[in-house]
This record gives C-alpha cells, sequence and structure tokens, in this order.
C-alpha cells in the first residue's frame, strides 16, 4: 500500500503480486486496523482515564440508555401500565408520547464544565451558562 500511495515500484516484486501475497489468507479489506482514539477502549475507560469517572457515571449511564434504545428507556419512554388489575400491571403501548423531563440543567452544568477546561488553557474565555429566569425556563421546558 505503501509503494502504491508514493507511485512507486521496487525492482525485487511487483505490486501486484505484493497485493496478492498480502491477500491470500485474508483479504486486506477484512483486517481489523487501530484506528487510535476509539481502538480497545470505551468511553467508560477514557473517562477515567481522565479523570472524569464522576462525571460519567453522573450523566453517561442512564441516558446511554436512551441512546442505545435499551429496554429500560424503551419501556419508561412508549409504554404505561394497563388500568385492568386483573391484568398484574402489564404494560402496553402508551396512548400519546410522554414528556420526558428537562435536560437543559444537565446540559448546562456539562458545559460549563467543557468552558472550565477551555479557561483553563485560554484564561480570557471566562464565559458560563446561567439559567434563565423561571418564565422563560417554563416556557422552553414545555
Ligand atoms: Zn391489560
Amino acid at each position: 500500500m505503501k509503494l502504491k500511495e508514493l507511485g512507486e515500484e521496487i525492482s525485487s516484486i511487483e505490486i501486484d503480486d505484493i497485493d496478492r501475497l498480502a491477500n491470500e489468507d485474508k483479504w486486506i479489506e477484512f483486517t481489523s486496523i487501530n484506528l487510535g482514539h476509539w481502538a480497545s477502549v470505551d468511553l467508560r475507560k477514557i473517562s477515567d482515564d481522565v479523570g472524569l469517572k464522576e462525571l460519567y457515571d453522573k450523566y453517561y449511564v442512564y441516558t446511554s440508555g436512551y441512546m442505545h434504545s435499551n429496554w429500560g428507556a424503551v419501556r419508561e419512554s412508549v409504554y404505561q401500565k394497563c388500568v385492568n388489575p386483573l391484568h398484574r400491571y402489564h404494560r402496553i403501548p402508551t396512548y400519546d408520547l410522554p414528556l420526558m423531563p428537562s435536560v437543559t440543567s444537565d446540559a448546562r452544568n456539562i458545559t460549563n464544565g467543557i468552558l472550565e477546561c477551555l479557561s483553563e488553557a485560554y484564561p480570557k474565555l471566562d464565559c458560563r451558562l446561567t439559567q434563565s429566569d423561571k418564565k422563560e425556563q417554563e416556557k422552553s421546558e414545555s
């Protein structure tokens, strides 16, 4: 591949022969490669490595269930209890989609954490998100 990238040839072997040899047992497209950032690590490990495991535990674990459509999140967001007591509280699809609690406050806290990190690198950047007045907040959350 390097020779192909360089557009070079060598006298001892043809590039097509190298290509054939390299793909003999396993076609190169099926060979795993390490792309760096996400290779062999997950977000939990990364958060632990950078000292943000507490933040990960606080926000990620619960919300990732919604991102990955885990049963708990599906159950919470699109099912409701059947009201017939003889049915032993089984779940039925909800009649309308319920409004989930707002994530605005959590998002503001996380964003301010990011801005805090940026302030260390760029001391002149000292802006933070603040909570709007109650009336505005209620309007945006409804
Ligand atoms: Zn029922």
